[in-house]
């Protein structure tokens, strides 16, 4: 096999398969699993050395899910999931990257993978109903289906500082993180953003450095993970009746097995709403206290300010040192409508001597030296900086892949200019039998991503055996579907709160980037019937030849 791979790149010819993935993350394996059991001949390529995907790139300290372990799991095989259990309530990144791999071996899928391979572009080859694929490496593949699955969160975003190259210190991105870790001990650490990864990764990293300086431009909501044992009420239920529980999560709305909360916050005295917001602080996870405490909470400014309040005040409780409390209490959005974190130790961590906050909407940072950060009110000299500021979110890994051509030579970044326009979150119009795996347009970040993968996965490897069943060759939304789906998006943004809030969820973290809620606030179930029904009423909104 990889003679063949090494004389066809040497000679420039490709390698012909059905379907071609792009990725090796939770996505991609499930893919080529499923395509392979529907008699595609597949393959999937990654940039990344090994399978895991996010979990292969963000080795950083304290990576863990912030969704339960046991809810971010694949379901699609009993089998598999009585083969694993895991040892906390949220996995530790080592853990989740070991389940990946232990799933590769499983279904014995490395051996259609090509690893080190980053796919450069793309190209729709209309007499051959075929897509072109050129790699960093010179391999070539032709495929009729191209499949992306290059992940929601794996285009780091590139620091936006004067400097950084002058720096004579060490660097570090949290989103590529060095696999032999990083000893942070004796050293003088900045960490540059307060999202998710740096929320994580604070506090391991404030026990081990000298010093740590912290600059924060936006404080976010985190909320405690109170990892352990994965609780005995989840456990049990899921254990009572599997099936039923893996059932309730993909009718939910955020894949995770929750029921609809009906009472509204005015419903419930002071007490009662205390009452309920003690109980998900103590839980400690995130859907819970997002979808659990009141029906308005998501979708009416008022009855979001009162959890907001609530969870200020836990903040104020957890933070010595009053200045510092209040550059870490959010107020510029909504709870929910930025994606709150999970943390372990964060706030106290501020209480901590080695640790100082930075708030950069005081002192924006003027430059990176050679040995250090300088804000417009002094220059902080450290060893090491940790960038820890995010990624271009739901559309950069599509976008690197440059150019994607389709039929008469439509380049999807041109197409894309005004925002991601997607029917359904899967496919482009003029971008025949091109599909994207929680792509722009379906609930992808905003759910539990385990779950919306498998639905994605599944309901593509369906589509593409009923095509091919039928003789047709190509497949292809219509103009009016996608345009349709884009007016159903923003109708349904309009009903939540996420338009309150500039994040990377409507690429407002990149400069330049056009701003637009990318996922699909509908939720999860609904989504999974829109497209069940698209199925049902003989593929509505495509054209299939
Ligand atoms: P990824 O895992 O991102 O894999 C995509 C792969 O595509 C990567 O390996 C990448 O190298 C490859 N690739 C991209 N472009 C190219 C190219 N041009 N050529 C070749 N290869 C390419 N989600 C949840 O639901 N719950 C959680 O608790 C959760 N925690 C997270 C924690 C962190 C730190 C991060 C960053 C994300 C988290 N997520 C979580 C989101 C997470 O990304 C998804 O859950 C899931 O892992 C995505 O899987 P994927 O296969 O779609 O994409």
């Amino acid at each position: 096999m990889v003679a063949t791979r090494e004389s066809e790149a040497a000679s420039g010819t490709a390698q012909q398969v059905d379907v071609a993935v792009v990725g090796a993350g939770f996505a991609g394996l499930y893919l080529l699993h499923r395509l392979r059991k529907a008699g595609f001949k597949a393959i999937a390529l990654d940039e990344a050395g090994d399978v895991g995907g996010t979990w292969y790139w963000n080795r950083y300290p304290g990576a863990r899910c912030d969704i339960q372990t046991i809810d971010y799991s694949y379901t699609f095989d009993p089998e598999l999931e009585t083969a694993w259990t895991w040892s906390e309530k949220y996995a530790t990144q080592p853990e989740i990257l070991r389940y990946l791999g232990f799933v590769a071996d499983r279904y014995d899928l490395r051996r259609d993978i090509r690893f080190n391979t980053k796919v450069r572009a793309a190209t729709w080859d209309e007499t051959t109903e075929r897509w072109q694929l050129t790699t960093d490496n010179g391999a070539h593949v032709s495929c009729r289906h191209y499949i992306m699955a290059t992940g929601c969160l794996s285009a780091p975003k590139p620091p936006e500082i004067d400097g950084v190259k002058d720096f004579e210190g060490k660097v570090y991105f949290t989103g590529r993180w060095p696999h032999d870790g990083v000893d942070f001990a004796g050293k003088r650490v900045a960490v540059i953003g307060t999202g998710s990864s740096a929320i994580q990764s604070i506090p391991l990293i404030a026990e081990q450095a000298a010093h740590l300086t912290v600059f924060q431009r936006t404080p976010n909501f985190a909320l405690p993970a109170h990892n352990g044992p994965a609780p005995s009420d989840r456990m049990d239920l899921f254990q009572s009746d599997r099936a039923a529980y893996r059932e309730q999560a993909r009718q939910s709305m955020a894949g995770v097995p929750y029921p609809q909360q009906t009472v509204v916050s005015w419903q419930l005295s002071d007490a009662e709403r205390r009452e309920r917001f003690e109980r998900a602080w103590a839980a400690g996870d995130l859907v819970h206290i997002l979808t659990q405490l009141w029906a308005d909470q998501a979708v009416d400014v008022d009855g979001n300010r009162i959890v907001q309040d609530l969870i200020r005040e836990k903040i104020r409780a957890a933070v010595k040192d009053p200045e510092t409390a209040a550059a870490l209490t959010p107020h510029d959005h909504p709870f929910g409508a930025k994606r709150p974190c999970l943390d372990t130790n964060y706030y106290a961590t501020y209480n901590r001597p080695n640790v100082t906050l930075v708030n950069l909407r005081q002192e924006p940072i003027k430059a990176i030296t050679a040995g250090g950060i300088t804000t417009a009110k002094r220059n902080v000299d450290v060893d090491v900086i940790v960038f820890a500021t995010g990624f271009d979110a739901m559309t950069g890994a599509i976008r690197a892949v440059h150019p994607i051509t389709g039929r008469s030579g439509k380049s999807l970044t041109d197409v894309w200019a005004q925002g991601p326009q997607t029917y359904l979150g899967l496919t482009v119009e003029g971008f025949p039998n091109f599909f994207m795996i929680t792509g722009p347009g379906s609930p992808s970040v905003l759910s539990n991503m385990a779950v919306s993968i498998e639905q994605h996965v599944d309901w593509v490897v369906d589509r593409l055996k009923a095509l091919r069943d039928a003789g047709f060759t190509t497949i292809e939304p219509t103009e009016t579907a996608q345009a349709g789906w884009g007016r159903h998006m923003a109708d349904c943004s309009m009903v939540t709160l996420h338009r309150l809030a500039n994040t990377w969820y409507t690429g407002a973290n990149v400069p330049g980037k056009v701003q637009g809620l990318m996922p699909y606030t509908g939720g999860v179930g609904p989504y999974r019937s829109i497209c069940d029904e698209v199925t049902s009423r003989g593929m509505l909104g495509f054209k299939l030849t």
